[in-house]
């Protein structure tokens, strides 16, 4: 596997070097190797790619819907070519399994062409006038430049959505792309590049993110922030760009509910959810993390989804037969570490699982913890990695209490044959995607996004472009 020894930052159709020549380590999660290195941006870097992207955003503007839908098109189709290569480095970078890296680079494909399509259809109105003789119009322009800050558990997906929504509208873009996993993305890049996307439009630079957010975020040439991550930081930056009156969204954390009801498939519901909990070792927004399964099921359900869960194998993302890599960086370890602990002190039953792997490389066991007090932290903060919490529930009521009680609300799921019980689920969980009885979340087509702490805004389906646009009205009386 070749992973590139320097990965460097893309500015003004350049890739260089930062000006200071400072690198960081890029690590290896399954075995704490040295990968590469990652040039490190200062200051005077980040001034360059504001000026690369001001002057991106004067082409990239004038270019008609229609030609950045053929280069954007044209990039979907290299990522599609270099699927292989991208995803193996993905996999030595991030830790997931080849199989999951190779299945996001494809959907990132995907979701180019499917925001290059969209993007020909931002469509103004005509509004009926009162006077005779005046045109009243409302259009739709790109915001202007805007800055990315994306994170490392999907390196190609967290960039793609918002790389692509800027670039369908008309905007350019810094990505300040994750520093743990950065080649990956990279290479998402250079396949806009390859592709003929203009000098200026696309610049991606790593570095210190609290210095890069708080001098992009304020400064005059950035016009819209985009930020996926933890919801303490993402308040920050909400806050920074509100002080600047800047447009942003925010994707942010998540503590999915899953309400498994005593009429739904049991079994299959335990199947479906033991193989979403556990992808990306739980480094999901979206992970289902609360499993609030009704007291005359919930034996039967824990059983199965443990079973499942041991099945699991957990190695190298790149060795045959993984279906279960590290987490991302000791930090996680650590963090995940803890929050098992404390939850077991406070009572919860290991019924898998609990403790960190090997003597190399961040690998946590999958986990599943069976009768969580609410009181314990882990019930409470994002657990962010393996880790499934069983709570059994007496009834729908109870149920979508518990689902509501946290202040999150990304994803939730649910289980049943009744359609009464998934309607009252519908009109009642706090969240902003609820799937009900399969995996129905994150195409391209369909909304992505979260209320209270989990954010606001989507970044998928139809009205994805709108935060990336300025709507104009424009009154026009014609005189003799
Ligand atoms: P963290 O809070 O240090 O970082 C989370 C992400 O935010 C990283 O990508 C980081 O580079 C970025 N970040 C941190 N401070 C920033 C700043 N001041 N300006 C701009 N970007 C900044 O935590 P971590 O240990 O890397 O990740 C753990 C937590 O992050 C998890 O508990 C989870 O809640 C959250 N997270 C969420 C997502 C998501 O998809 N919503 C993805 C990754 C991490």
């Amino acid at each position: 596997m070749s992973y590139p020894e320097h990965v460097l930052l893309h500015i003004d159709g350049e890739w260089k070097r930062a000006a200071s020549g400072k690198t960081l380590p890029i690590i290896n999660p399954a075995n704490e190797t040295v990968l590469g290195k990652l040039a490190h941006a200062g200051i005077a870097d980040l001034d360059e790619a504001l000026a690369a992207a001001e002057k991106g955003f004067q082409l990239w503007s004038r270019t008609s819907a229609f030609e950045r839908y053929k280069l954007m098109r044209a990039a979907a189709v290299i990522v599609r070519e270099r699927a292989e290569t991208i995803a193996r480095i993905m996999t030595a970078e991030q830790g997931k399994p080849l199989a999951e890296a190779r299945m996001e680079t494809l959907a990132a494909a995907d979701l180019i062409d499917w925001f290059a399509e969209e993007g020909r259809r931002t469509y103004g109105r005509v509004i009926p006038s009162r006077a005779g003789g005046v045109s009243q119009i409302e259009v739709k322009e790109p915001v202007g430049p805007v800055a990315a800050f994306t994170p490392w558990n999907f390196p190609l997906n967290q960039v793609v959505r918002k790389l692509s929504a800027a670039l369908a509208t008309g905007c350019s873009i810094i990505v300040k792309g994750p520093e743990e996993t950065p080649a990956s993305p990279a290479e998402l890049v250079r396949a806009f590049v390859d592709a003929g996307v203009p000098s200026g439009v696309v610049n991606l630079v790593y570095g210190v993110p609290a210095e890069i957010s708080s001098y992009l975020i304020p400064h005059p040439v950035i016009k819209k922030i985009s930020f996926t991550g933890s919801t303490a930081v993402g308040k920050q930056l909400a806050s920074l760009a509100g002080q600047h009156m800047k447009r942003s969204t925010m994707e942010l954390g998540g503590h999915s509910p899953v309400i498994v009801l005593p009429d739904a498939d049991v079994q299959r519901a335990a199947k479906v959810m033991a193989g979403s909990k556990f992808r990306n070792a739980g480094q999901v927004c979206v992970s289902p993390t609360r499993f609030l399964v009704d007291q005359s099921v919930y034996d039967e359900f824990v059983e199965v989804f443990t079973t499942t869960t041991k099945a699991i194998n957990v190695g190298d993302g790149l060795a045959e037969g993984t279906t279960m890599g590290p987490l991302v960086s000791e930090r996680r370890v650590e963090a995940v570490g803890a929050l098992v602990q404390e939850a077991v002190q406070a009572g919860a039953e290991v019924m898998t699982g609990g403790k960190r792997m090997g003597n190399a490389g961040y690998f946590f066991e999958p986990t599943v913890l069976s009768r969580v007090p609410k009181t314990a932290r882990i019930m409470n903060e994002e657990p962010f990695g393996p880790v499934a919490l069983m709570v059994p529930v007496d009834g729908l009521d109870e149920a979508i209490e518990e689902a509501n009680r946290l202040n999150y609300g990304l994803a939730a799921y649910a289980f049943t044959r009744s359609a009464d019980s998934a309607a009252r689920m519908s009109g009642r969980v706090r969240s902003g995607m609820l799937s009900i009885n399969h995996l129905g979340l994150a195409l391209p087509e369909v909304p992505f996004g979260g209320i209270n702490d989990s954010g606001y805004g989507t970044e998928g389906g139809a009205d994805a472009l709108e935060p990336y646009l300025n709507t104009k009205f424009v009154s026009h009386l014609q005189v003799e």
